[in-house]
C-alpha cells in the first residue's frame, strides 16, 4: 500500500476557512442559513464550519445530523443503496437554506438519500453541498457547491478523512491498496 498525504493539518484549517467564506460570500442575507452534517465525520466538519460562521456573523447557525446506514458509512463494503436510519433536524426546514456537509463525495447516492430525507421535513429555499473531498466517480447528476480539494481517484483509492474531534489530528490521507 502506498499512501500520500493530501492536506496537512494547516492546510485542512485553511480549506475550512476558505469554504466558510465562500458560504458567507453567497449568504449575505444570512437569517434562514443551517447546516446539515452526514454522520459520521460530516457533523465534525459542519461544526467546525458553524463555529467559523457562527463567529464572523455574530449569530447562532442552527447545524441537523442525518445518520447514513452504517454500511454505508464503513464505504470499504458500501451498499450500493444507501439510507437514512436517523435524522435529527432541530431547525424549521421550510423556507431555510441549508448547506449539506459531508466528507467525501464519490458516486453521488448518499447524498440523493440525504436531500430525499430533508425534503421530507419541508421545503427549504435552498439546498446546497459542501464537501471536503471530491474525488469523482459520479454515478448521478450531483455535484458539490463548496469543495475543498478535488482529486482524481482510481476506484482502488480511498481517501481517509482524519479529524480532531475523532482521530486527534486533522488530516487527509490517500491510500492505494
Ligand atoms: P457516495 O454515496 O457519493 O458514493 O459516497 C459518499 C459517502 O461515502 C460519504 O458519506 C463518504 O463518507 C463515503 N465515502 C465514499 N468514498 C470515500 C472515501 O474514499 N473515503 C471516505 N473517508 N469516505 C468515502
Ligand atoms: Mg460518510
Amino acid at each position: 500500500t502506498k499512501t500520500r498525504q493530501i492536506l496537512s493539518d494547516g492546510e485542512f484549517a485553511r480549506t475550512l476557512e476558505r469554504l466558510a467564506f465562500e458560504i458567507l460570500e453567497r449568504h449575505d442575507q444570512s437569517r434562514r442559513l443551517a447546516l446539515v452534517g452526514i454522520q459520521r465525520r460530516g457533523v465534525e466538519l459542519a461544526d467546525r464550519l458553524r463555529r467559523l460562521l457562527e463567529n464572523r456573523l455574530g449569530q447562532e447557525v442552527p447545524l441537523g445530523k442525518l445518520d447514513i446506514n452504517l454500511y454505508r458509512d464503513d464505504w470499504t463494503t458500501m451498499e450500493s443503496q444507501p439510507r437514512i436510519s436517523r435524522t435529527d433536524i432541530p431547525f424549521p426546514v421550510d423556507d431555510s437554506q441549508i448547506i449539506l456537509v459531508d466528507d467525501v463525495l464519490y458516486t453521488g447516492r448518499t447524498i440523493r438519500a440525504a436531500l430525499e430525507a430533508i425534503l421530507d421535513f419541508g421545503r427549504p429555499s435552498r439546498v446546497e453541498l459542501l464537501v471536503l473531498v471530491d474525488r469523482g466517480h459520479r454515478e448521478l447528476p450531483i455535484h458539490a457547491d463548496y469543495v475543498g480539494k478535488r482529486l482524481d481517484t482510481s476506484k482502488r483509492e480511498r481517501i481517509d478523512v482524519l479529524i480532531q474531534e475523532r482521530d486527534e489530528r486533522d488530516a487527509v490521507v490517500l491510500t492505494e491498496e
